[in-house]
Parts: structure tokens; C-alpha cells; sequence
């Protein structure tokens, strides 16, 4: 609580939970608030990690498609900075 009784500077009660008993931390959420949603970044960084691994294992599987996408996505590369290059 700030000392002039507001809860923050933008927020009078956590976006989340409604309560403004637990101090805020960020984003106009109390610290309780905040660290649930950071685990559940947390949850999605691992969901990530193995769908990434499943991706490789399919790469290892067939390396002839992972050149193709690589050859392209350098193409896409050049072209974003040969745009960009116009643009100024
Ligand atoms: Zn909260």
C-alpha cells in the first residue's frame, strides 16, 4: 500500500484477485498473483521445449526437408532486410 492509500500507483486492487492485502508487484498484480502467472509461464516454456524436440526429432527423421526450410527461411532473411533497406 502507497502512503497515500492507494494500493499502487495505477491500480487500487490486484487485475486478479480483486484483493489489495498482498502488496503489488507489477502489472497490477499482488505478489501472489504474479508468481502463479510466472509458474505458468513457466508451464508453457516446457510445453514449448518438447514441441521443439518433437520438431528436431522429425528434422533428424527427414534432414532433406529441415535444408529446404532452412534455404527458405534464409531467403525470407534477405528479403525482410532487403525491404527494410528500401524503407530507408
Ligand atoms: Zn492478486
Amino acid at each position: 500500500m502507497l502512503k497515500n492509500g492507494k494500493w499502487s500507483k495505477e491500480f487500487n486492487r490486484c487485475m486478479k484477485c480483486g484483493g489489495n492485502d498482498c502488496p503489488h508487484h507489477s502489472n497490477g498484480l499482488c505478489y501472489n498473483c504474479f508468481n502463479t502467472k510466472r509458474n505458468h509461464d513457466q508451464k508453457t516454456k516446457l510445453y514449448r521445449k518438447e514441441f521443439y524436440r518433437k520438431y528436431w526429432l522429425k528434422i533428424k527423421e527427414n534432414p532433406e526437408t529441415y535444408k529446404e526450410l532452412q534455404e527458405k527461411n534464409k531467403e525470407a532473411v534477405k528479403r525482410y532486410y532487403e525491404k527494410k533497406k528500401i524503407n530507408k
